[in-house]
């Protein structure tokens, strides 16, 4: 008996299960990478080829592997006998995030097993056209899942609005990502994504990525709150990329009352570390805890801030280290040891879903 009405639940499953064997750690997806594990992990050895690649290996011309194959997109040829597959991709597209789809989709009616005879292809000539359809929708369920999973779309959305923009995040065309967003907007008001965990340890850097493209800085921020670059007041966008290793301004350690522990002006280590009201330095004047300056009644920001911000993370305006010019513009040099790495925050323990 085939199966009718399309499982879309086992489509995401598969495909989340996919993302979870892979190990990979952000998007857009490296699907030759894909490709790889797959081959690591059955039995079936599976290739990725281009129309032209098929075309010239089979004397077909354009037109003729359209027809063969009976669609634009292209296909999965699957053996079982002989332990192969292929998926054929249309190269002359020029649309790259489209023919990223048309993969994932056809390696989606693979994983699916929706082409379990000897060299099955799926058309619309060898099912019934409800089968077709059904097969067409869990495949690309499967392709929206893998390329761009709906809880991450949510939870970069949900830190950065609709500024970002989902195509180039994930690798897809402009015409998918208007949809996936669509959706998860339209889901969300049921939906608790929060509560969606399988895929947020795994991509918990990615999701938190942030960019500022004023002082080329890339950031770790698990507060959606944090809007601004501390360095230059600018506005945050998404970037991943893996593994930054970018420059980064002197941390200062400060007290449990957000004091620095040495002046910045002075070096007085002489503070009283247990009084809060102790915010100037006793021998130099010198604030020594850093603060929003914004008093702006309505925003009341004023909030406390890490000793090297020069501008509030949330509102964007200028810190009071800033202004008295303990800290220096961020394109003025004046870092003594500058460190590697991403800004090491570590996430508050109730804002991680587990
Ligand atoms: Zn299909
Ligand atoms: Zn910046
Ligand atoms: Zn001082
Ligand atoms: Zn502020």
């Amino acid at each position: 008996m085939m199966m009718i009405k399309p499982n879309y639940k086992k489509a995401e499953i598969l495909a989340r299960k996919f993302l979870k064997d892979s190990k990979v750690k952000g998007f857009p997806l490296d699907l030759d990478f894909f490709r790889k594990v797959y081959n690591k992990t059955h039995n079936t050895r599976l290739r990725i080829k281009s129309f032209s690649w098929y075309m010239k290996k089979y004397n077909l011309s354009y037109s003729g592997m359209i027809e063969f194959i009976n669609s634009e997109d292209g296909c999965c040829f699957y053996s079982k006998e002989e332990e192969k597959a292929i998926i054929i991709y249309n190269d002359f597209l020029n649309n790259a995030g489209r023919i990223r789809w048309t993969i994932a989709h056809e390696f989606g009616h693979l994983i699916l097993g929706h082409i379990n005879n000897n060299r099955a292809i799926i058309t619309r000539n060898k099912l019934s056209e409800k089968e077709y359809n059904a097969y067409e929708l869990e495949a690309n369920t499967f392709a929206r899942e893998l390329l761009a999973p709906m809880s991450l779309v949510y939870y970069i959305y949900d830190c950065l609005g609709d500024k970002i923009s989902i195509d180039s995040i994930f690798g897809i065309s402009h015409e998918a990502a208007q949809n996936i967003l669509k959706r998860m907007l339209e889901w969300s008001k049921t939906h608790d994504y929060s509560k969606d965990t399988c895929l947020y340890v795994q991509f918990s850097k990615f999701i938190h990525s942030k960019y500022c493209s004023s002082c080329n800085h890339f950031f770790l921020s698990y507060n959606k709150q944090e809007k601004y670059c501390k360095f230059c007041g600018n506005e945050f966008e998404f970037k991943y990329k893996e593994d930054v290793n970018t420059m980064k301004y002197k941390d200062y350690d400060i007290s449990k009352n957000k004091q620095v522990l040495r002046c910045l002006t002075c070096d007085n280590e002489d503070i009283d570390f247990n009084n809060d009201k102790y915010a100037f330095c006793h021998i130099c004047g010198s604030p020594v805890i850093n603060k929003c300056l914004n008093k702006n009644e309505k925003t009341q920001c004023g909030k406390s801030l890490p000793a090297n911000a020069r501008f509030c993370p949330y509102c964007g305006s200028e810190t009071l280290f800033y202004e008295k010019g303990l800290l220096k513009a961020w394109n003025k040099k004046q870092e003594e040891t500058p460190t590697f790495s991403f800004d090491s925050e570590v996430p508050p323990e109730e804002e991680i879903p587990f």
